[in-house]
């Protein structure tokens, strides 16, 4: 059997994604690109943006035609979650909606679907340890080790459709990065919707800084990065573990939302705007190299002039290394949608310009002060710029850097020296290796 897996949202939905390519190659299915060859397709949906929602629409209406020939479709992530069988209504070609759980049982899903129309939903825990995984990736690992999240930000559909947080077990974790180690990956992620609130279910306190510190000293020859962290889990521990271990990532994604204390109540984030500033100021006195990124919704309902204001001040003091601005979505089910105080269009778009060209500014002034350095580079692939000629790579501070460079590279560390600094990227030229590969910058 052929089968072919297409993935909208998040890298939690990637990672999903090499889970169920792992469970079905490993029953020896063959994995195919070419939809039209596929007995079946599935897809891993994203209902965080509209955005990605009707681009799942669209693009399921355009398979239409593969279903002539017997082709299975199967819809999985958290949009199936979300509207389970709304799906088979709204597209009666789809054979399976699986929930956010249940990709873990996607092979018996399968074979119940060619039966007919099969719905599966039930957010009965995860257990991955036994599931294969085929990763996208040979040199970089995606390692969840914490699933769904409890926090209830006001506009966020996802605690409803991946479920509370539960922990994997730190054996289990262990056992899971040691393999990979001995595979000879470079970099590993561990991830998590609210990773740094790691433990609490199991071990009844956040447990994410000695996680870390233990996985990075098993690691030594390997880089350690983290996504996504809640201001509110993160402390000095935590600051403390990433300054003190050299191959954990100078990068910090630390998601703000908002900069008005009065929004970040209404967004239910846990934190006012003085802690986060102070959180930032700890980390850039500690950790000096550390990037640090973020994200920030404009238009959150009832937004004021003064409140946007606050974020612009936040955003100008914390001297982002870089941001993703997001236009405030409005999701049915959750607690924003049903907030009055809707912000005009107009004055949102004029808002989000004001803010995305103070990141972009911001940004580039970060990507400047790189210029000159050494950096250690993981080369990730061939970059836009010249495929023929040049590679792409990242820094530990996850800036990316294109280079001149052999495609045998690719999945190595290099030292580049960074010579010119653009708005989104830095050009750099490889330079000769000294001792130590691993270090991240002189
Ligand atoms: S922390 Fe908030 S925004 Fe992030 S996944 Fe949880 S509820 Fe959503």
């Amino acid at each position: 059997m052929k089968f072919a897996t297409v993935v909208f949202g998040c890298q939690m939905n990637i990672h999903d994604s090499e889970r169920i390519d792992g469970l079905l190659t490993s029953e020896g299915w063959e994995k195919t690109e070419n939809l039209k060859s596929a007995d079946v397709v599935i897809l891993l949906t994203c209902c965080v943006r509209e955005s990605a929602e009707e681009r799942f629409w669209g693009y399921l209406q355009s398979l239409k035609p593969l279903k002539r020939k017997g082709t299975i479709f199967a819809v999985g992530g958290c949009l199936a979650q979300e509207i389970g069988t709304g799906i088979f209504n709204r597209a009666p070609h789809v054979d399976l909606v699986f929930g956010t759980h249940q990709y873990v049982n996607i092979l018996d899903l399968i074979w119940r679907s060619m039966k007919g129309p099969v719905c599966s939903l039930e957010m009965d825990g995860l257990n991955l340890a036994s599931a294969p995984l085929r990763r996208r990736e040979g040199f970089r690992a995606w390692v969840p080790i914490i699933h769904g999240c409890n926090n209830f930000c006001s506009y966020c559909i996802v605690p409803y459709t991946r479920g509370k947080e539960i922990s994997r077990p730190r054996e289990e974790i262990f056992r899971e990065i040691d393999r990979l180690a001995q595979e000879g990956v470079k970099e590993i992620v561990l991830l998590g919707q609210n990773v740094n609130s790691y433990g609490k279910d199991i071990y009844g306190h956040r447990e994410f800084p000695r996680l870390l510190g233990e996985i990075a000293e098993r690691l030594p020859g390997v880089w350690v990065r983290f996504l996504t962290s809640h201001p509110r889990d993160f402390d000095e521990a935590l600051v403390e573990v990433v300054s003190s271990h050299d191959n954990i990532c100078r990068y910090i994604h630390l998601p703000v939302q908002a900069g008005s204390d009065r929004i970040l109540l209404k967004m239910n984030r846990g934190y006012n705007r003085d802690f986060y500033l102070r959180l930032v100021e700890l980390i850039r006195e500690r950790s000096p190299r550390c990037s640090i990124s973020t994200d920030i919704i404009v238009g959150f309902p009832g937004e004021k002039e003064r409140d946007f204001q606050d974020t612009v001040d936040l955003v100008e003091r914390c001297a982002f290394d870089s941001a993703f601005t997001y236009i405030y979505n409005r999701r049915e089910g959750t607690k924003a949608a049903e907030l009055g105080g809707e912000v005009p269009r107009e004055k949102i778009m004029e808002r989000f310009h004001k803010l995305t060209s103070l990141t972009d500014k911001l940004t580039f002034e970060s990507n400047r002060r790189e210029r000159g350095s050494v950096q250690v580079v993981l080369v990730e692939g061939k970059s836009k710029k010249d495929q023929e000629n040049m590679l792409k790579g990242r820094t530990s501070r996850n800036k990316v850097v294109n280079f001149l460079g052999e495609e045998k590279l690719i999945g190595e560390f290099v030292r580049v020296k960074i010579e010119e600094a653009g708005k989104f990227s830095l050009l750099g030229r490889i330079v000769p290796d000294k001792e130590s590969s691993r270090q991240h910058s002189e």
